[in-house]
């Protein structure tokens, strides 16, 4: 495979580069249909839907190179690449192992959609393997987990996950977005699928949405054939977009996690900061397996704040972080998760995973991190 032996600040810019033309910046291939070359199978006629335009040969070709994995395959949104896998390797009959605090859609997906195709899920606390077996079913397929989680930046134990379902003949799957390619390869850790939402550190500009799924080239072949009929493929200018915005991966993402770490520390001391959830602390309960497992712990991080309605008026007084969903681009970017991303939940479903009206998600952008210290230290003096 070329440049598996590079760092992967080198492969983020050079690997599947085919220089077509002598370009080099990836060109957009803005054709529908391509001529005809005698292609045999239905998957290989080149038309965009079918996912083999130069654009997305390309990106697939970095994506692989990025997690060493064997195949990789680009998707219209991150949701695209998770619901398009789950629907591959379950079928009708089917039962699957979750972790049972998943991102919001996926969380929706598999409880809402996955029993009307007659696939069950039930969830596992991914933090003890003591308890897994007896969820177990003889029609278990697979299991599902994500490598930190939102918006409690909880690290479950993945080694124990692999085993599993090694042991027990099932397909891993791990949502990577939160950790990144720079910071966590899970397909080197044993994980059959590392699945991304691009919209988020891969592209890290917070202006496109699209998708990947990354490892075992008998599976990303049967899920591009899915994604062939479901039809979630990403259009060439967007994947053009992405392509570009990975080249900067690597100098984003170590100053996400460099600028996250300080604004945990300087967090963490703050007499009203109740609590900071942030992997790269040495308090996190999970630290010493993050350091294991990821070369950098992320530009995410959660903290309570003290104080009746504190949550909402910090939000009024920062100046530098955009109160907005979403994470990993270039902009810092806060939210209440009670308010947004968890807000579907009841009171106490909520109590229950620990998300207090108190809790407040930042994604750390690459802005000076002195700067947003400095506007949390403001901020936090506005609060009585
Ligand atoms: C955003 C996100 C998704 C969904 O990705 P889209 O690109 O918005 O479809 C899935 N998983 C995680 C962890 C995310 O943050």
């Amino acid at each position: 495979m070329p440049y598996r032996n590079d760092h992967i600040e080198t492969r983020l810019v050079h690997a599947g580069e085919p220089r077509i033309g002598g370009a080099v910046g990836m060109p957009i291939f803005q054709s529908s249909t391509f001529v005809d070359q005698g292609e045999g199978s239905y998957h290989d006629i080149r038309y965009i839907r079918l996912n083999n335009t130069p654009n997305h040969l390309a990106l697939n070709a970095k994506l692989v190179a990025l997690e060493n994995a064997e195949a990789a395959l680009v998707a219209a949104s991150g949701m695209a690449a998770i619901s398009t896998s789950i629907l591959t390797v379950l079928s009708s009959g089917d039962h699957m192992l979750a972790q049972n605090c998943l991102y919001g859609g996926t969380h929706d997906f598999v409880t809402k959609d996955l029993p009307k195709l007659g696939i069950d899920v039930d969830f596992i606390d991914a933090e003890s393997p003591g308890d897994w077996n007896q969820k177990l079913r003889p029609n278990t397929k697979a299991v599902y987990v994500e490598s930190m989680t939102n918006p409690l930046l909880e690290v479950a134990d993945l080694e124990g996950i692999v085993d599993f379902a090694r042991q027990n003949n099932l397909v891993s799957l791990i949502d990577n977005t939160f950790a990144s390619p720079v910071n966590f390869r899970p397909v080197e850790r044993g994980f059959d699928l590392s699945l991304h939402s691009c919209s988020k550190y891969l592209n890290g500009h917070n202006d496109i949405v699209a998708g990947a799924v990354i490892g075992r080239a008998d599976l990303v072949d049967s899920i591009k054939h899915k994604l062939d009929h479901l039809g979630g493929t990403l259009d060439p200018h967007t994947c053009f977009l992405l392509h570009r915005g990975i080249k900067t991966l690597a100098v984003r993402m170590r100053h996400q996690n460099d600028s996250a770490l300080r604004v945990a520390r300087f967090l963490d001391g703050h007499p009203k900061v109740d609590r900071v959830n942030y992997p790269g602390l040495e308090s996190h309960p999970a630290h010493q397996r993050a350091r294991a497992l990821f070369e950098g712990f992320s530009g995410m991080l959660s903290f309570e704040i003290r104080g009746e309605g504190a949550a909402k008026r910090l939000l009024k007084h920062l100046t530098i972080p955009i109160v907005a969903p979403s994470l990993g681009g270039v902009e810092t970017l806060i939210t209440i998760p009670a308010l947004t991303s968890h807000s579907g939940l009841s009171p106490q479903e909520r109590h229950q995973l620990g998300i207090t009206d108190n809790l407040v998600r930042l994604s750390v952008g690459i802005e000076n991190a002195e700067d947003l210290i400095t506007d949390f230290k403001h901020a936090l003096a506005e609060l009585p």
